[in-house]
């Protein structure tokens, strides 16, 4: 899978072939990254990206001409057939607290996409974010990474890269994707390993029974229990719910 950033920061990106799930998937060649720079676009000396904003208020705005550049030489990059595989054109997102949820279904689909060879390019605000112009003219959808307010889009990019490519064939082995929290609309049940008595607290025994049965049933009962809990709004259907659980204390 193919990823185009486009940001004042490239450097940021680098930590995503040097650590774990994602260091070993760009090892095995499962995605690859190119980042785009807008000071790179602009025409004069002082290489300028933004500008105050009309109407007055604090702060700057990035401007939309260095970002539409950008975004159409990583266009015309990925479209290369001399340069890495992306059969679709890529699919525009700008990382914005004002956009839509990032939701597990939807990352999915993203990587459903890229199997199908459609690269991402991601757009990176700054400041107090990007002219809204560019927005209507370049970009297929806004995304934010969660309720509240990052400095720039560098972390929310690199938020949705490192999901995205956990769902890629062969990043992880299947199992670990299939449990994984919000895979079957819940959370994951608590975890524990060795020692099995930490400070006074000791691992259920269920855990430590071998009956992969009653263990199977322990950790969908604490998935559900912990998904009340924490997150009611995962449960669509209550009342199939309730027909399923088994106390948690039952362990
Ligand atoms: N004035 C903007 C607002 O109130 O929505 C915030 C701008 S923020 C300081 C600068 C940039 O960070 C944004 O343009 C966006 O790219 C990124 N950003 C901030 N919060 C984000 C979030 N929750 N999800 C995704 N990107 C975010």
């Amino acid at each position: 899978m193919r990823f185009d950033a486009i940001t004042l920061f490239p450097q940021m990106f680098e930590t995503l072939s040097q650590f774990g799930v994602t260091r070993r998937a760009h090892e095995r060649g499962l995605w690859q990254l190119r980042t785009w720079n807008p000071r790179d676009f602009t025409l004069d000396v002082h290489r300028t990206v933004d500008d105050r904003p009309f109407g007055g208020g604090p702060g700057m705005v990035l401007m939309a001409e260095p970002l539409a550049c950008a975004v159409e030489a990583a266009r015309a990059d990925a479209c290369d057939p001399g340069a890495l595989p992306s059969v679709a054109p890529p699919w525009v997102i700008c990382l914005s607290a004002a956009g839509r949820p990032l939701t597990d279904a939807r990352v999915k689909q993203l990587a459903g996409e890229a199997t199908r060879g459609r690269g991402l390019i991601l757009v990176c605000g700054r400041y107090e974010g990007i002219d809204q112009r560019f927005i209507d003219a370049l970009v297929d959808e806004e995304v934010s990474i969660g309720d509240f307010v990052l400095s720039g889009g560098e972390i929310a990019a690199m938020s949705l890269i490192d999901a995205v490519v956990r769902q890629l064939p062969g990043a992880l082995k299947e199992e670990s994707v299939r449990d994984e929290s919000f895979g079957n609309g819940r959370l994951d049940a608590p975890q524990f390993t060795r020692p099995e008595s930490w400070r006074g607290r000791s691992v259920p025994p269920v855990l430590l029974s071998g009956d992969h049965a009653r263990i199977e049933q322990w950790r969908r009962d604490h998935s559900l229990e912990r998904t009340r809990r924490v997150r009611p709004d995962l449960l669509q259907d209550d009342a199939q719910d309730n027909a399923e659980m088994h106390l948690p204390h039952e362990a």
